[in-house]
């Protein structure tokens, strides 16, 4: 019997053997989350989402957009490179936002 080694090398992204390297980050998202946000690839891409979408995405808002954000996020089940789930928001109404998604997470963590 031929003993031909089948390519099982799987790339196994989603282990969480991710270590939160900022302490001081207060943001709540999960680790994998993070990586995410972090990678090249997203940031790339939020540069060009903002370039469509320069202005912030909230009601009566006029503030220009500086961060691309899901709308369904992530951890819940959105789609990650789906532009259909990106809103631009300014830095003002992604902190309200931020605020408000850690409000629930502090609530649904223990
Ligand atoms: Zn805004």
């Amino acid at each position: 019997m031929a003993t031909i080694k089948k390519n099982n090398y799987v790339l196994n992204k989603s282990t969480n053997n991710f270590k939160p390297k900022d302490k001081k980050s207060n943001w709540l998202r999960n680790p994998e989350d993070e990586a995410f946000y972090n990678s090249r690839k997203w940031r790339g891409l939020s540069l060009r989402f903002k370039k469509f979408h320069p202005v912030c995405k909230t009601l009566n808002c006029t503030q220009s957009s500086y961060f691309t954000d899901h709308i369904i996020p992530i951890s819940e089940g959105g789609e990650k490179w789906d532009w259909d789930n990106f809103q631009a928001l300014c830095k003002s109404c992604n902190a309200i936002k931020t605020a408000k998604q850690k409000q629930s997470l502090v609530k649904n963590k223990y």
